[in-house]
């Protein structure tokens, strides 16, 4: 891979594990120095394993572990990275969970933690790295944009997912946020994107592609037919993150083997 993204610092958060890990090991493959997210004590040894990847490619990069819901967690992770690397250039908002239950059952536990970590997670990575973005100033050398934000969103931004309210909420959320954030800073060159991935394989959707038979049923949703995986994310961020696509502000990027172009009504015409 063309190291397009040469010099430059990236924190992925959630990049531990599935979509963050696709991320991660692609950012660092274009030249970025990774710094790899990850939430609690448990998750250090897949961090490690993520970083020792990335390394064993002839990249390079720290773990760091935060709750992206902890606005004081956030605060140090920033200022650590700036400390170390003494910036930070992209950010990937990528952490996220499911707590799903019917509507009448959901509890405001469920309903809180989703938003905290999907939404609230999002707008607290996303002002210090501006923060950061507007402090440090232009480095034409890098990158023709002061900074670059890409917000992990999913198809339920658009679709709505029955049983799942507290996660559309999250990703309609995300949305709105996104481009509102877009709008404020691209004046100060700064990008903010989001992608919206379909049905990916990673640990949080097993149950809908572990089995031949879940596999099938999730493919009659995917006109290009095959389930994705996290490297179809990570080529994704790295052109969002990249001087190609210089010119993209406020889109939402669907890598989604078609899923939102509804193949049901492909044949009621
Ligand atoms: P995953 O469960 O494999 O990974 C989620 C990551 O988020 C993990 O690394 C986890 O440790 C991290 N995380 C959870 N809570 C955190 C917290 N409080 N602080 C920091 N990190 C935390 O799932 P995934 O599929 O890789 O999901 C990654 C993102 O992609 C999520 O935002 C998810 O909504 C989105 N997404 C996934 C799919 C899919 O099909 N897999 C589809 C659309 C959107």
């Amino acid at each position: 891979m063309d190291k397009v993204l040469q010099g430059q610092i990236a924190i992925v958060t959630g990049g531990s594990s599935g979509i963050g890990t696709g991320v991660s090991r692609a950012l660092a493959a274009a030249g970025a120095t990774v710094v790899v997210n990850h939430s609690r004590p448990s998750s250090k040894e897949s961090a490690e394993k993520v970083l020792a990847d990335i390394e064993a490619q002839g990249g390079s990069g720290m773990i760091y572990q935060c709750d992206v819901g902890q606005e004081d967690q956030v605060i140090d992770m920033f200022k650590e990275v700036i400390t170390r690397y003494g910036t930070v250039d992209i950010l990937v908002n990528n952490a996220g969970l499911q707590r799903d239950a019917p509507f009448t059952e959901m509890t405001l536990e469920q309903w809180n933690e989703v938003i905290s970590i999907n939404l609230t997670g999002q707008f607290l990575c996303a002002r210090e790295a501006i923060k950061e973005f507007l402090r440090r100033g232009p480095q034409p050398e890098k990158s023709k944009a002061l900074g670059k934000i890409i917000c992990m969103s999913s198809v339920h931004e658009l679709i709505p997912w029955a049983g799942h309210a507290n996660y559309a909420a999250s990703k309609g959320g995300i949305k709105l946020l996104m481009q509102s954030i877009a709008q404020e800073f691209a004046k100060d060159k700064i990008r903010v994107n989001s992608i919206a991935p379909g049905a990916i394989k990673t640990p949080i959707n097993k149950e809908a592609w572990d089995t031949p038979e879940a596999e099938a049923k999730l493919l009659t949703l995917i006109p290009y037919d095959r389930v994705g995986v996290v490297d179809d994310i990570g080529n994704a961020a790295v052109w969002l993150a990249s001087d190609a696509s210089d010119y993209v502000i406020g889109t939402t990027l669907f890598v989604d083997g078609g899923m939102t172009l509804y193949e049901d009504f492909a044949d009621n015409g």
